[in-house]
């Protein structure tokens, strides 16, 4: 019999755990309480970080993403657009940054190049005339929920059970330990028990609530940006302003689209997040200093999403200085169930890895010793997500 792992949470990240701990011979089960990557993991911006973003003022997040963005091009063939990625200085105090920034890059491990203004303008002629630099790096854009579903895809074929609108609702134990998570399967509309070795909690902003399911606490901070897309590629590069990072300064191409970003804030419910148009309007005004012409363009969408970021709450109202880094917590140091543990924190250019860190405190406690194979192993495509259950039955 194979040791069972139950995730709660169908997003990014439960979706690379899933891929890890199914290659370490485990009989894995992910619980997601709407479709696969319906939380934060479905509306984030797009841009496979390069970490050029963080490497002034989060450094440990800078180098994770510089590795991740590394390795996920490996093993996700095809899932980039490889435009490349412009900090780009439009003021006399972003040009000023200009050496802090490259080397904060280089000590992070991320490279560079300078461009001139006239530079700059050749490679991105949609930039704002007010460019005085640029600096290139590896960003690239990919597909919020594609991405995860090749990870999902893959771990299907290997034999690990999803099962969308299904939520976690509470747990059964014995003593310390979990037996079993009860679930609602909101498409059968009953509650089904779901037989647990250990479970681990990947639920994003709402990894408190599944914590608190254990009587165990997590420090979350669910902190929102809100995202505006308008119609037309005005930029072919991401393009970001060389500062320290702040509102409406990223704007990348997606698909037809070009989608300006993001603003931060904190609440206590991460289901209560609403759009507000002071934000459209700061972001849009904000994102013309890069691309003037997204301020022209017809607006197709706004919507926000919510970073599940580390801090405890009542910390930082705007969430700006909160590491983008993870964390893993074993609960059976803090009082919540022996083998119940949660990853919270980092970035959807981290999957991968915030999968592994959780993946081998996992397989201790189970006393699995099969090491980690996603760092080679190369995912099926997003397609196969449609037929690889059926393909592995
Ligand atoms: C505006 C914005 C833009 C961003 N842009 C980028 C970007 O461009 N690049 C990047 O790398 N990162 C970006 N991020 C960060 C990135 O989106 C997140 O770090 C990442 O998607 C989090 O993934 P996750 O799987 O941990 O959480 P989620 O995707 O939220 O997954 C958690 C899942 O748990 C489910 N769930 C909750 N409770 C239960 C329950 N009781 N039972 C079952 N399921 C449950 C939820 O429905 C959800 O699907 C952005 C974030 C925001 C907010």
């Amino acid at each position: 019999m194979r040791q069972r792992v139950v995730v709660i949470g169908g997003g990014g990240t439960g979706a690379a755990l899933a891929h890890d701990l199914t290659l370490r011979g485990l009989a894995v089960t992910v619980l997601e309480r709407g479709e696969l990557t319906s939380g934060t993991t479905g509306r984030h911006h797009g841009l496979l970080h390069s970490g050029g973003r963080y490497a002034m003022t989060d450094r440990q997040s800078a180098v994770e993403c510089v590795q991740e963005n590394r390795i996920l091009r490996r093993i996700a063939p095809g899932s980039f657009e490889n435009g490349g990625g412009l900090f780009v200085a439009v003021t006399d105090d972003d040009a000023d940054q200009r050496d802090e920034f490259v080397d904060a890059c280089a000590e992070s491990g991320i490279p560079t190049r300078l461009l001139s203004r006239s530079a700059a303008l050749d490679a991105e002629p949609g930039l704002s005339p007010d460019v005085r630099l640029a600096v290139q790096v590896p960003d690239a854009t990919m597909d919020a929920m594609r991405l995860p579903l090749r990870f999902f895809a893959t771990a299907q074929r290997g034999g690990a059970v999803l099962r969308p609108f299904t939520e976690a609702v509470t747990f059964v134990s014995n003593g310390r330990s979990i037996t079993a998570v009860v679930a609602r399967d909101h498409m059968a509309g009953r509650n089904v028990a779901v037989p647990a070795d250990l479970v681990i909690n990947a639920a994003g902003p709402w990894s408190g609530r599944v914590a608190a399911m254990a009587g165990a606490e997590v420090p979350i901070r669910p902190s929102p940006g809100v995202l505006v897309a308008v119609t037309g590629r005005w930029c072919t590069h991401v393009v970001n302003r060389l500062h320290k990072p702040g509102d409406g300064d990223i704007v990348l191409p997606q698909r037809g689209l070009s989608v300006v970003g993001t603003s931060s804030w904190t609440v206590d419910d991460p289901d209560e997040v609403r759009v507000s148009s002071e934000h459209v309007r700061a972001i849009l005004r904000e994102g013309m200093r890069l691309v003037p012409a997204v301020g022209a363009a017809s607006m197709r969408a706004a919507w926000a999403a919510v970073r599940p970021l580390i801090g405890a709450t009542g910390s930082d109202a705007s969430g700006r200085t909160l590491s983008r880094t993870f964390r893993c917590f074993d609960h059976a140091a803090d009082g919540g169930a022996d083998n119940l543990i949660t990853i919270t924190g980092g970035k959807a250019t981290t999957l991968r890895s915030m999968a592994e860190a959780t993946a081998d405190i996992a397989c201790a406690k189970l006393g699995v010793t099969t090491p980690c194979r996603t760092r080679d192993a190369v995912l099926l495509p997003h397609t196969a997500y449609y037929t690889s259950a059926e393909v592995g039955a």
